[in-house]
């Protein structure tokens, strides 16, 4: 087996509008403490001495971390694990929190990947998504990553925002397009339960701009992105060339891969689990008894639904002999008047190995994953 890594750093400045990711701002102090138990809890992991190709350094924002705390974390996995010379070695950034300086000490420690949490080049929308940097700090952050001699950059960029307009999604597009990434996540925001925002668009204070208007911005998207050089992969990722996510392309193919730190998620092939959202619980557990919040076995029912949606958000979708191999039995058995039925639907199309989801089909993703849950 071999695995993806990943390591959730839960610290932020300050926490956006829109998140409901566990990351959580004015908890500093907890940094250090928290470096450390991760070095304990990854020393400890029972997958010692498993192979491992990729590390995704995730949040939260893993920026705010000393290089120095970055070198320590990939040396104690490096210690653990066999990773590949050749592994992909992701780390999130925000743009207040990297600078030329600080990208090269990243580079230094083996970093070899940067993904950039820039979200929007309109200062007045930065603001408003209560994010801590403006556009012209998201362009040099990329810049300087980049002169540090950090060449697979991706960046993210949301779309469908309170007050947005399709000239603005266009603009935003176009600017990531002069800039030297290779890879973008472009997200249609979705609102989340317990965030501000939600709670500001349920008492009328902002709007969404209507459904059709965020599908024609998808569209927009995806038009703009291929004019630029970028293929489009998986729902929300553009790649030019090789440059697509190995670590996240983990996830869509059911590959495994263990998670470290608060609220991480792990699947080992037949269980999935996660580990307790509490800092200072985890810091105090790590490494001495067992991080794990819930764990739930993996039943042969589950393992095709999980397999199916996951391999549908990848624009190649589904590959039928890969499916035989993996669960002994063919597709068409287990879905077949399903798959034939978002045929007709024109939300799903035939592929040279199976099937995949029609362009009309991206903006009803949902729809259609829910149909392969029985
Ligand atoms: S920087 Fe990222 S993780 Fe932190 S609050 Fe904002 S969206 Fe959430």
């Amino acid at each position: 087996m071999t695995l993806g890594l990943y390591v959730h750093i839960p610290f932020c400045r300050h926490k956006c509008l829109y998140c409901d990711f566990p990351s959580y701002a004015g908890l500093e102090r907890y940094c250090q403490g928290y470096v450390e138990a991760l070095c304990r809890d990854i020393a400890a992991s029972p997958y010692t001495g498993e192979g491992a190709d990729t590390v995704y350094v995730g949040g939260g924002t893993p920026s705010m971390l000393e290089a120095g705390d970055v070198s320590c974390i990939l040396k104690t996995l490096r210690q653990t694990f066999c990773i590949a010379s050749d592994a992909e070695i992701t780390i999130e950034a925000n743009p207040d929190s990297l600078d030329y300086d600080k990208a090269a000490a990243l580079a230094d420690c083996g970093v070899n990947r940067l993904s950039l949490g820039v979200q929007s080049f309109s200062d007045a929308m930065l603001a408003f998504l209560g994010r801590v940097h403006t556009a012209a700090q998201g362009e040099a952050a990329i810049q300087a990553a980049y002169a540090a001699g950090i060449h697979n950059l991706s960046l993210d960029l949301m779309y469908g925002l309170p007050g947005q307009h399709l000239a603005d999604v266009r603009r935003d597009v176009e600017r990531l397009s002069q800039l030297p990434v290779v890879h973008a996540s472009i997200y249609s925001l979705i609102v989340e339960d317990g965030t501000q925002l939600k709670a500001g668009l349920e008492k009328g204070t902002w709007h969404l701009p209507p459904d059709g208007t965020v599908e024609a911005m998808g569209k927009a998207v995806h038009d703009a992105m291929h004019g630029y050089g970028f293929h489009h992969y998986e729902i929300s990722s553009y790649a030019k060339g090789p440059f697509e996510s190995r670590h996240n392309s983990k996830y869509w193919t059911y590959e495994p891969y263990i998670g470290f730190g608060v609220s991480a998620h792990s699947f080992d092939g037949t269980t999935r689990w996660a580990n307790i959202a509490n800092i200072p619980a985890y810091i105090h557990k790590a490494g001495r008894e067992s991080v794990v919040a819930e764990s739930v076995a993996i039943d042969a029912k589950r393992a095709v639904e999980d397999y199916c949606f996951l391999a549908l958000r990848r624009r190649v979708g589904i590959d039928y002999g890969d499916y035989a191999r993996r669960f002994g039995k063919s597709i068409e058995a287990d879905f077949g008047p399903v798959i034939d039925g978002l045929i007709r639907q024109g939300l799903l199309e035939r592929t040279e190995r199976g099937c995949c989801l029609s362009e009309d089909g991206l903006g009803y993703g949902n729809y259609v994953f829910s149909k392969f849950i029985r």
